[in-house]
């Protein structure tokens, strides 16, 4: 994203033509006056010298009293005490210079008490005389006064526009608005985008529009005038929106909601102004307004940025900015949030955000797709295997997947090789998925206990029916775990059944599970995976409809600051924290007998674990002794 282009206008832009440069001060200020003066000193005098007496020859005032007694001297002309004449015979010049004269000029000196007419009259010379004060005529006069003062700004002018830049400088016009090449390389456009192809489908309609708006014009259809990207972070949806201006070639302005905002009321709206005001100037063009849930929440809600007065002046801003489009500008409000649940309704009505396009993250093949995409200048070894990457990154989004392919392309660098493989790309993954190694020192008695904790993980994983396969167990401590289990299903899931929810809290609590079986205590260890059990029983007690004490209604909500957060009755929700814990009270007795009853396959496993430190999916179901289900199916 291009950087802004101060501090003060918090959108930046791309594809727009450039503001015009600011303006000058006279140029160089002081300096570039003066040299100005100089130029324009010499030019001048390079004239006067041009225009003035020609082929003359300056002589004494007593030479030319000789040549006047030796009555050689034919006529002359004066101005004041200035004398210039013609002689008779050439004579030759004075002070030993070199051939002839007949030209010739001279000053009398004022104290030349001489008898110059009566001489001038007796030699018979002809003389003509001009005032001293030339009687000119008022326009004349005023010509030459005005002269060098025109002389000096004609070329003043000239400076500046040098000096600026090309056109549009001090007092030049500004050209009209050209369509400019975006300088630093190619724009983003949809060949860019990749695995949400429904969505690019949508989206080019509104391409379509900004291309040939008179075609829509023509027929009355009216363009939506704003597009509201819903979906999580990363998916895309800056880059869905780049590229849309791309496509259509229009110029892209973009700002994030929560730049708008300041503690001070009014600064919000007003830049919002400013920025519409720019689009229009170029439009057809594009407004992206990235996180607008930060300044669109429903009002009476918590959460969010600045004081109430100064997001609701904003927001409200950006409505009536769209409200006043007539349609025929040409501009467009994309707007992006991951958060569409908990925007003020107001923003959804028909002639504002009334088109909602949700970006999901991508399925396998579109998966492989964004992989194809960011492999693009990434030389690929010939092993390296994008559709088996594809298939082992499941829910993971176009964000995610980049950054696995430039975490793989570093492996490659460090390891000093030619190209990116296989090995790259899948220990890319892994660190990706489990976090970086930490180099930390284990005790044997930790290492075993973690041993222990991750094959209880892994076994229940294992034996739970349709629970997602277990795909590494690694005790090497990663990123704030001090051992990661692993498991990604088979194919992606969109939607979940009961027992594969109750499978989940069984794996998560098998880690607790088997230190329990094996040592008799429990250990602190087991924070993040008693975090994804509360996460998943609230859920399906209060959420999915799952329990029948509390019955199908939704009590918790999705979004914990929501205006919805005190709707359900007191009782309602002790009956889901009851639900809750019953159903992770009897998913805990589960594992702890399953763990029991197969203890001699999770001695094994940890066994093996502790031997091999990262066991892969068929190393660990081996060791467990698991036939590895036939799973294939996708
Ligand atoms: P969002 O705005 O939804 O949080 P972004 O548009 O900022 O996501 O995506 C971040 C980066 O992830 C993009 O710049 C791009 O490199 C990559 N990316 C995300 N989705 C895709 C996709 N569908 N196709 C290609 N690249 C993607
Ligand atoms: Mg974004
Ligand atoms: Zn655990």
């Amino acid at each position: 994203m291009p950087p802004r282009q101060t501090p003060d206008q918090p959108w930046r832009s791309e594809g727009a033509p450039p503001p015009p440069p600011p303006r000058r001060k006279m140029p160089g200020g002081w300096i570039g006056l003066v040299l100005t003066a100089l130029v324009v000193f010499l030019i001048s005098d390079l004239l006067l010298s041009f225009f003035g007496p020609g082929g003359a020859t300056t002589i004494s005032y007593t030479e030319f009293n000789n040549q006047l007694n030796k009555g050689n001297i034919t006529k002359i002309y004066s101005k004041g005490d200035a004398i210039e004449g013609t002689l008779k015979n050439a004579g030759p010049k004075p002070d030993g210079g070199k051939g002839t004269y007949t030209e010739f000029d001279t000053q009398r000196p004022v104290f030349a008490g001489d008898d110059l007419w009566n001489t001038l009259q007796q030699q018979g010379v002809e003389v003509t005389a001009e005032p001293v004060v030339q009687q000119r005529s008022f326009l004349a006069n005023l010509l030459i006064s005005l002269a060098p003062m025109l002389l000096l700004i004609l070329v003043w002018v000239l400076l500046a526009r040098r000096m600026a830049g090309g056109p549009g400088g001090a007092f030049g016009r500004k050209p009209p608005p050209k369509p400019v090449a975006v300088e630093a390389g190619r724009r983003t456009t949809f060949a860019d985008v990749a695995g949400i192809d429904e969505v690019e489908a949508e989206l080019s309609e509104v391409v379509d529009f900004l291309k040939n708006p008179q075609q829509y014009r023509r027929l009355g259809a009216k363009m939506p005038r704003g597009v509201l990207l819903s979906g999580p972070p990363g998916t895309g949806k800056t880059l869905l929106a780049r590229a849309v201006a791309g496509e259509a070639d229009v110029p892209f302005f973009s700002a994030s909601a929560s730049e708008f905002i300041e503690m001070i009321v009014g600064v919000g709206a007003g830049r919002v102004r400013e920025l519409f005001a720019e689009a229009r100037k170029v439009a057809p063009a594009i407004v992206f307004i990235d996180e607008i849930d930060t300044i669109g929440r429903q009002r009476g809600s918590g959460g969010g940025l600045g004081g109430h007065d100064e997001r609701e002046q904003t927001l409200n801003q950006i409505l009536t900015e769209m409200d006043g489009f007539t349609g025929s500008e040409g501009v467009i409000v994309i707007a992006a949030t991951n958060r569409a649940d908990v925007l003020d309704p107001a923003l959804l009505r028909p002639g504002r955000f009334d088109r909602r396009i949700t970006v999901s993250p991508p399925d396998r093949d579109g998966r492989a797709a964004i992989l194809g995409i960011h492999t693009r200048h990434v030389p690929l070894a010939g092993d390296a295997d994008l559709t088996r990457l594809a298939k082992a990154t499941p829910g993971m989004t176009g964000a995610e997947l980049a950054n696995l392919v430039n975490e793989a392309a570093l492996l490659a660098v460090k390891r000093r090789q030619d190209t990116v493989n296989e090995r790259d790309l899948s220990d890319a993954l892994e660190k990706v998925q489990l976090g970086a190694v930490r180099p930390l020192v284990m005790p044997q008695a930790e290492r075993e206990r973690t041993a222990y904790h991750e094959s209880g993980h892994a076994l229940l994983g294992m034996l739970q029916p349709g629970a997602d396969p277990v795909r590494k167990i690694t005790i090497v401590p990663r990123g704030r775990a001090l051992g990661v289990t692993l498991s990604t299903p088979e194919a992606d899931r969109y939607s979940y059944t009961e027992p594969y929810l109750r499978g989940r809290i069984i794996g998560a609590l098998g880690g607790m599970a088997a230190e329990q079986v094996v040592y008799g205590v429990i250990t602190t260890g087991a924070e993040s995976d008693l975090e994804q059990v509360t996460n998943i029983a609230r859920g399906m007690a209060g959420r999915w409809g799952m329990s029948e004490r509390v019955g199908r209604l939704t009590a918790v909500p999705s979004d914990p600051q929501g205006a919805y957060g005190l709707s359900a009755a007191p009782t309602t929700l002790d009956a889901v924290d009851e639900e809750a814990r019953r159903i992770v009270a009897e998913c805990y007795e589960e594992a702890v007998r399953l763990l029991t009853e197969e203890r001699v396959r999770l001695d094994a496993l940890a066994a093996a674990l502790l031997e091999a430190e990262t066991l892969d999916e068929e190393e660990a179901y081996r060791a467990a002794g698991v036939p590895r289900k036939v799973l294939d199916q996708a």
